[in-house]
């Protein structure tokens, strides 16, 4: 074991702080207590089972939010030592090594998390080492808000009030002075890998998402106006610094609760869902892969062939639909709006199941999340609690039109129609002169079709 500062050292007992998706120092209860024991070594692992299957977009968001908690660290003294490997083994072997007695997280509601805390909860106890869990990426832990009987909720207007009634912790105090700990032979080296040279990421850590959060406050009065109109792109883009607790959601509810606007509120109502979402993975562990409503499971759908490729590429003839699909790609990032006309499309459109595009998305999305994408998933393919009506069939122009009036968001994200008079409905003449292609499908057929099948489920 090392020290990094050469202050006195603190009294006490040294402890981990195991980093996983809460990648910030303030507004961070887990290490509060970790510092109450005594020196801390703040630890991140990274884990192949997660590390393996993650797209360009996570892989590399990840390393930048890894390398910007170290340069935090740093500032305050220490340094943030990064093993590889599966979590059970490193992490006893790193609490070993500082002679720590308790390991410190914030706790992990997903499948996966949940799973792989108990596993290294157990080989912690062997050693006699604890595992201390310490609030959550929510602001309400899943499984906290329950209906009358005890039941968690399955339609979220009546979670979202009781949710709020719940209420929440104001954010936790600044660390002060920690005495850091790192191990002898770690690296802080992060892996960065290759972007693809199209792939554009937000800048990531602590100090860019406060600063994004802080900016958007200013216009947070505009948003229950504009959140739907993706040519705009005046929505938060908190995602993907809530994915890796680049801030913690409790924060930006402090700040909401300040503001008396419709914007605000809306807002917070959006934070809701997510957390909603958490809290009904949490409930249904299994609806990561499966229909939440098994009947769904009994729909016809098509095998997935070279027009789920055409949809993953962009290519559908769709320009709304080709407009998110490469947004998807060229950053890491979809508006929700388009995320919900995509999803749409291939369940509705191609006939193909949802889990297809979900995987997509998991891959592409740099905040990529269990618990909103699948949920969000099921909710577009009807299947989902408080789902979309099945019989609700998004018609892929007239969505383009209602939230791109102007075609910006189309010529931007599909550059050979922007000199086009309609963008989002080309001519044949437009399409063949732009290299363009035509609609892969017949929306009002395949419409019909979506029905048809839907009548035989039901
Ligand atoms: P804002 O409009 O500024 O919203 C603020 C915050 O509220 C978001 O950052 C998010 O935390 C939360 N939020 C808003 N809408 C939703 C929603 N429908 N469900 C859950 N939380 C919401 N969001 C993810 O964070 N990760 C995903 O993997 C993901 N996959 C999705 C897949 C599909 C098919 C759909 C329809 C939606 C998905 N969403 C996902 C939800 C939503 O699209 C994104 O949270 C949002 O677009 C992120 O942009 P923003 O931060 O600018 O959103």
């Amino acid at each position: 074991m090392a020290r990094t500062t050469t202050q006195q050292t603190t009294p006490g007992t040294p402890s981990v702080l195991w980093f996983r998706r809460d990648l910030r120092l303030g507004d961070n209860p887990a290490l509060l207590e970790a510092a109450a024991d005594g020196p801390v070594l703040p630890l991140f692992v990274l884990d192949p089972a997660l590390w393996g299957p993650a797209g360009p977009a996570r892989r590399a968001y990840l390393g930048a939010s890894l390398r910007a908690l170290d340069g935090s660290l740093r500032e305050h003294g220490g340094r943030l030592s990064v093993v590889r490997g599966d979590p059970v083994r490193r992490v006893v072997l790193a609490a070993r090594e500082v002679g720590a007695e308790r390991v410190h997280v914030a706790a992990d509601y997903a499948p996966y998390g949940h799973r792989r805390d108990q596993a290294v909860e157990e080989a912690l106890a062997e050693h006699g080492i604890e595992l201390v869990r310490t609030g959550s990426p929510y602001a309400v832990a899943p499984g906290r808000v329950t209906n009358g009987s005890g039941a968690p909720y399955k339609v979220y207007s009546p979670f979202q009030r009781a949710w709020a009634e719940h209420g929440w912790r104001g954010p936790a105090d600044d660390p002060r002075d920690v005495d850091w700990l790192h191990l002898d032979r770690d690296t802080t080296d992060v892996p960065d890998p290759r972007l693809p040279a199209d792939l554009e990421l937000p800048e990531a850590g602590e100090a860019v998402a406060r600063r994004r959060w802080a900016e958007f406050l200013d216009r947070v009065g505009d948003y229950d106006g504009e959140r739907d109109r993706p040519d705009l792109d005046t929505t938060s883009r908190m995602s993907v610094h809530l994915k890796w607790g680049e801030i913690h959601p409790r924060t930006l509810l402090a700040d909401l609760a300040r503001l008396r606007s419709d914007g605000a509120a809306t807002y917070r109502k959006e934070l809701a869902w997510r957390e909603f979402f958490a809290d009904v993975l949490f409930a249904r562990p299994e609806t990561a892969r499966e229909y939440l409503r098994p009947e769904y499971a009994r729909m016809r759908y098509d095998e997935p062939d070279d027009r789920l490729e055409a949809w993953r590429e962009g290519r559908t003839g769709f320009p709304v639909v080709d407009a998110g699909m490469r947004q998807l790609r060229g950053e890491g990032w979809m508006h929700n709006r388009v995320r919900m006309v995509v999803a749409s499309f291939l369940v509705k459109d191609l006939h193909l199941e949802w889990q297809h595009g979900a995987r997509h998305f998991m891959h592409w999305l740099a905040d990529a999340d269990l618990a909103s994408n699948q949920q969000n998933w099921q909710w577009a393919a009807g299947s989902g609690v408080d789902a979309a009506p099945y019989f609700r069939v998004f018609n892929p122009t007239s969505q383009g039109r209602k939230f791109d009036p102007r075609g910006t968001y189309v010529r931007r994200w599909v550059p050979e129609l922007a000199d086009v008079a309609d963008p989002h409905d080309p001519s044949p003449e437009d399409r063949e002169a732009a290299g363009y292609p035509a609609p892969m499908v017949d929306h009002a057929a395949e419409r019909r079709e979506a029905l048809d099948r839907w009548e035989q489920i039901r």
